[in-house]
């Protein structure tokens, strides 16, 4: 796959003369209308002297190569930061309670929707944008896609209750993606607060915060009462300062997927966060294999925008469908473009799903070829009424089973089961597990002419369930 000479010099800050310049001195001709292929594109990028960043395989041949973008095109962006900690803590809280920090909320309304992030301003002039999407799973889920939206953990631990296994879970997230913690000291209210007991079980974990002579800022805060909400945003815009968080704005834009669903009377919505660039209304955007024209920029207050710069949560309408949460977008230059992008990354993923072209796709079918030993793997397609519950099911089943046999879902995704998902079973002879969802006439059909079975469901459990006793039954010794 290929990317213009024109994108890869937008992509660099560049100009396309230069390039056309350099491959003319290498003997070749090229107008910036050109294409090039992945290699190519890859050593003028260190010619050019950016670092070529492998976002994915499938990215870099398709032409997302990010490169850096230069020094002095960057501006000063706000902290992006991630709420994370034990079940009851006060993560929700806490992600409440600094919503009212907000000061543009007087004037510009106060945010109004869930859109999965939202940016507050604080009275020193300083913004912040809070992933509102508690739980470590969108989480791991944007970092298992390579894009790290994080900048900075929140680790929301309860004074009373001390750190429990989510908050351990937390930190082993936080440390692997080498995102900084601050410690939010939660519930300080409470008559049984014991916070120093909380920052000396922290130790053990290699957290070790200002108090005990480290370098983790701890805050003891009150998500009930409100109160340390104002040290704990100073504490992030400290620890962003430390991180010089900048971002180039005049490029086009690039991001993430924070969330997204399919929406009654909207259509496919998706929130995303503008890592670089600005997105504008109007523009063609693919996120991971969806595409469109981004009809409109929504914000967490409701209003219409005409761009989101970086760091700046938007909702956009205008998908084709729902992309996953974690997957990443950019702005290209031609719906072709687009089109061309998202047919390579669905194929790629029918080929990555193969070896089983051939034949139909029942539960039963697939455990007779696991039988043979023809696979070790139960690839499946997981469609359910939200997001949420498409994770939830997905990451279920793939802790599932053994060595010897696992759970593969090869796409999880919100909405009915569309003739695509049947095509995409089938190529993978993979089962479809249709969770509260339907399946629409076309997709019955196609699903009855090509052995297709759509298992519905409307108990998670009985999802675990049936997978899982098909796997033991493999798994028990032969006779
Ligand atoms: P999450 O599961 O981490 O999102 O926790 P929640 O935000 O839902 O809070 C769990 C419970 O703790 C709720 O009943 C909250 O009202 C309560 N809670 C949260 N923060 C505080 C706090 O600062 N003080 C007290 N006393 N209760 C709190």
């Amino acid at each position: 796959e290929h990317i213009t000479v024109q994108e890869l010099a937008n992509r660099m800050a560049e100009r396309a003369a230069d390039i056309v310049k350099f491959l003319m001195q290498q003997g070749q001709m090229v107008r910036a209308n050109d294409t090039l292929d992945a290699d190519d594109a890859e050593l003028i990028v260190e010619e050019f002297g950016h670092t070529v960043k492998r976002v994915s395989e499938a990215d870099v041949e398709t032409g997302f190569i990010s490169s850096e973008d230069p020094e002095e095109s960057k501006q000063p962006r706000a902290p992006v930061v991630a709420v994370m900690g034990h079940v009851d803590h006060g993560k929700t809280s806490l992600l409440d309670a600094l919503r009212s920090t907000d000061v543009a909320a007087g004037e510009a309304g106060g945010i109004t929707q869930h859109i999965g992030a939202y940016q507050v301003q604080l009275k020193s002039g300083d913004k912040i944008t809070f992933l509102d999407t508690p739980g470590h799973a969108a989480f791991s889920a944007m970092r298992s896609r390579g894009a790290q939206a994080t900048d900075i953990v929140i680790l929301v631990v309860a004074a009373d209750d001390g750190v429990m296994p989510q908050t351990i879970e937390a930190i082993n997230h936080a440390k692997a993606s080498g995102v900084p913690i601050i410690v939010a000291v939660n519930k300080v209210d409470k008559p049984d607060a014991n916070p120093d007991k909380v920052l000396q079980q922290l130790l053990q974990y290699e957290i070790v915060v200002e108090q005990m002579g480290g370098e983790v800022q701890a805050i003891p805060v009150s998500a009930l009462k409100k109160q340390g909400l104002e040290e704990l945003a100073e504490a992030i815009t400290l620890q962003s300062e430390i991180l010089e968080l900048k971002a180039n704005p005049d490029r086009s834009a690039e991001g993430v997927v924070i969330e997204s669903q399919v929406d009654k009377g909207r259509g496919p919505v998706a929130t995303v966060l503008v890592k670089r660039g600005t997105l504008s209304r109007g523009q063609i955007v693919v996120a991971g294999s969806q595409w469109g024209k981004v009809r409109a920029l929504v914000n967490e207050r409701g209003q219409q925008m005409k761009d989101a710069g970086p760091s700046l949560p938007a909702e956009i309408l205008g998908l084709d469908g729902a992309p996953e949460p974690g997957e990443l977008f950019a702005v290209v230059e031609s719906e072709s473009r687009a089109r061309e992008l998202v047919d390579y990354r669905q194929r790629q993923r029918r080929d990555k799903s193969s070896g089983m072209s051939s034949g139909g796709a029942s539960l039963e079918q697939m455990m007779a070829k696991l039988k043979d030993n023809e696979v070790q793997e139960l690839a499946l397609v997981v469609k359910a009424d939200v997001q949420g519950s498409a994770e939830a099911i997905s990451s279920s089943l793939e802790k599932l089973g053994n060595e010897e046999v696992r759970a593969r879902v090869i796409h999880a995704a919100p909405g009915g089961v569309s003739e695509s998902d049947v095509l995409l079973a089938k190529t993978s002879g993979s089962p479809i597990f249709a969770f509260n969802v339907r399946a629409n006439k076309q997709a019955r059909e196609l699903a009855e002419a090509e052995g297709v079975e759509i298992r519905y469901y409307s108990v998670i459990y009985d999802v675990l369930d049936d997978v899982k006793n098909t796997m033991e039954g493999l798994l028990a010794p032969e006779k």
